[in-house]
Formats: structure tokens, sequence, C-alpha cells
């Protein structure tokens, strides 16, 4: 309850509570995998670093919008059992020189104080895509992430979910900064299919799960759906309802 209040109080962070579920992300294997791993290790991380085990420093997700990065990052929370907290890049930049900068400081702080705890950076290429610019204030916020990036000890695990990746400095995806990055495309056959299933699972008949095999001509849907994100496949469940 403490740390809801600081956090809140703060207005950098945002408290997220969301019931996201790993397995209501269609495709994304490799990812979904990868965070089953580390959540292994956040759910044990004294046992993990008598052992020698770093701990993890955070994920890095690129990638077309509308294809599960927010989802992701929410579905990390509940996966690791701990609090989510979206920093806002917008909100960080005050009127004044110098209070973007320690608002960032404070905002890390603050997630420090509350970790063990997923920091989800939504929209990264948003804040630091003026970077090498003439913008002295960014460009010394960014070297702060950097390094507070590169020196983590605490259990703050990080993810930063980008649409294009071509703006930001190479800094950052460089090692040792994000234990992983991962792209995230449209989704293939197969995928659709899961994101199918995922949403129209999610809508029961009467109290009873839909039965999906005998509703729904697949074949067609994921011949039709060609080009379409997760979020499209998500319109196209709730229309055919209605
Ligand atoms: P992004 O962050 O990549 O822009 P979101 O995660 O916000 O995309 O996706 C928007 C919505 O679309 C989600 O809330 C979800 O309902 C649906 N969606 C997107 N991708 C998937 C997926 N892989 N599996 C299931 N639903 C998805």
């Amino acid at each position: 309850l403490q740390k809801k209040q600081m956090v809140q109080k703060s207005g950098l962070l945002e408290l997220i509570d969301t019931p996201e579920k790993l397995e209501n992300i269609g495709g994304l294997d490799a990812l979904k995998e990868y965070l089953k791993k580390k959540a292994k290790i956040m759910h044990q991380l004294p046992k993990a670093e008598k052992f020698g085990v770093s701990i993890p420093k955070g994920v890095f997700i690129v990638g077309m919008p509308g294809c599960g990065k927010s989802l992701c990052a929410k579905a990390t929370a509940s996966l690791f059992e701990t609090p989510l907290l979206k920093l806002d890049m917008g909100s960080m930049m005050g009127k004044y020189v110098g209070e973007s900068e320690s608002n960032l400081r404070k905002a890390i702080k603050i997630a420090e104080a509350a970790a063990p705890c997923v920091l989800w950076i939504d929209e990264i290429e948003k804040g630091f895509s003026g970077i090498g610019g003439h913008n002295d204030i960014l460009t010394r916020m960014f070297g702060y992430f950097l390094s507070w990036m590169q020196d983590k000890k605490s259990s703050v695990y990080v993810i930063a979910t980008a649409n294009n990746a071509d703006a930001l400095p190479p800094e950052l995806k460089r090692r040792g900064r994000f234990d992983e990055i991962f792209c995230v495309n449209l989704p293939n056959e197969e995928e659709r299919k899961a994101i199918f299933d995922v949403h129209i699972s999610k809508r029961k008949n009467n109290g009873r799960k839909r039965e999906i095999k005998k509703d729904y001509d697949f074949e067609s849907l994921i011949e039709e759906t060609d080009g379409f994100n997760g979020a499209d496949i998500e319109s196209v469940v709730n229309e055919a309802l209605e």
C-alpha cells in the first residue's frame, strides 16, 4: 500500500493493475518462452543470486503496432507476480531546465524502491528520438538512463517497447543494456489462428465456451486476414459477434 501511494503521488509513473496472462497472447512463442525462463529467476532471486545468476535487466520489444507488445509488458508483470509501473516519457518533460532530468532520476528511484517490479517504458522512441541533435537535456537524460541500465543491481525489470527502432540511438541496442531484443512482426498463418483462438475463447456464449471448431471456418478466416495484426483480428471477432 505504501508503495502504491508513493508511485501515485509522484505523477511520473502509473501503477497498472492488469489481468493479462501470457496464455492470452497468440503467437510470439519465442518471446513467451524467454519470459517464462526469466520468471523462474524473478521468483527466486535470492537463490539465483547465490548461485551466481545475474538479475535480469530487461527486454526490448520492437515492432509493428497492434501486435501484442503492450500485452506482453502487462502479462510479464502477472507472470513475475510483481507490480507494473508504466513510465510515460511525455510526463517526464518538464517546463524548466533540468526538471526533466530530475524527473527521470526520481522515477527511477521510485521504481527501485518498489522493486521487484516491472518498469514499462512504452514507445521509448518518442522519448529518446531527438538524441544527437541539439537537445542537450535529452542527451543527458539518455546517458543517465543508459548507465543506470548498464550498472543496474536492483530487481527492476525494464520492458521497453517501440514501434520503430530506426529513430533510436544504437547505444540502446548494444549488449549490456537490455538482456535481449525481440522483434515482433505481423502474425503468420499459425499465429493468426492462435490469436483468433484467444479472442474467440475469451468471449463466452451463454456461459459456455464457444465451440471454436464447429462455429468457425478457420481456413478462410486465416486466408482472409493476411496482413492483419492482433488488434485487427480482435475487432474482426468483435464485429462478427455483434
Ligand atoms: P502494441 O503494443 O504492439 O501496439 P497491443 O499489445 O496494445 O499492441 O495490442 C492491442 C490489442 O490487440 C491487445 O489488447 C489485444 O487485444 C490485441 N492483440 C494484439 N496482439 C495480440 C496477440 N499476439 N494475441 C492476442 N491479442 C493480441
